[in-house]
């Protein structure tokens, strides 16, 4: 099942999209399954989870970290962690660099932005963002880099919203772009909105339940 759902969607998707295959609360076993059926681009909610699973898999896995950051727990996956899709705040900026640096490495990061406008969901403001991309204390953080923005729409079938969410985000991208040409990723799109994310400018994919199925419990 998964190996087929897998090369269905990745039969869809454009060439300059990337899909982040969303294991959170799945087993080693359906990540094999997956690995084994090329993929190599793997995405988690908890730190604590994905370093169990980085630990048990093979080596040359792309582990993304996408859900709400919790400082304290920066440091266990900073010896490998790829990507951090959900950075929202420069003092976690601050706390990746300073675990980064122990390591030697440069993690790179993407700024979650708000666009939903369910109240419950993380993010910038495009304000926060702007004053973030601009501050003179950015450029001191040589271990962290900023290579995109990342967004989730609101949960809804309303199609006409989906879209305004997702156009709005893709033009902000756009605009800081021209002034930053570090940014090259904009990661919009779930299981039930990736086709309309992609009509609307994203180029990384963030797909779960489509893939592995639904899961057991809200993670
Ligand atoms: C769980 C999750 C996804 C994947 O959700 P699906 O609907 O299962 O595709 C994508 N992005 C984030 C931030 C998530 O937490």
């Amino acid at each position: 099942m998964i190996t087929r759902n897998l090369t269905e969607i990745k039969a869809t998707l454009p060439e300059h999209v990337t899909l982040v295959a969303v294991s959170k609360t799945k087993p080693i076993v359906d990540i094999q399954e997956a690995y084994d059926a090329g993929q190599r681009v793997f995405g988690e909610n908890k730190i604590q989870e994905m370093v169990a699973k980085y630990d048990a898999l093979p080596k040359d896995i792309n582990w993304h970290m996408i859900g709400h950051l919790q400082r304290n727990k920066v440091k266990y996956m900073a010896h490998f962690v790829d990507l951090i899709h959900g950075v929202d705040s420069f003092k976690t900026l601050k706390e990746i660099n300073k675990q980064a640096k122990k390591h030697n490495r440069v993690i790179n990061c993407l700024l979650q932005a708000r666009i939903a406008q369910e109240e419950t969901k993380f993010g910038l403001t495009f304000n926060d963002i702007n004053q973030i991309i601009t501050s003179e204390e950015l450029s001191e953080l040589e271990n962290i880099s900023i290579v995109g923005l990342m967004g989730m729409a609101t949960f809804t079938d309303d199609k006409h919203q989906l879209q305004e969410e997702f156009s709005s985000l893709k033009n902000f991208f756009d605009t800081l772009k021209t002034q930053n040409s570090k940014l090259k990723i904009l990661s919009m799109g779930m299981s039930g909105d990736y086709p309309l994310a992609i009509e609307n400018g994203s180029t990384m994919v963030r797909v779960g339940s489509s893939i592995f199925g639904h899961r057991n419990y809200i993670a």
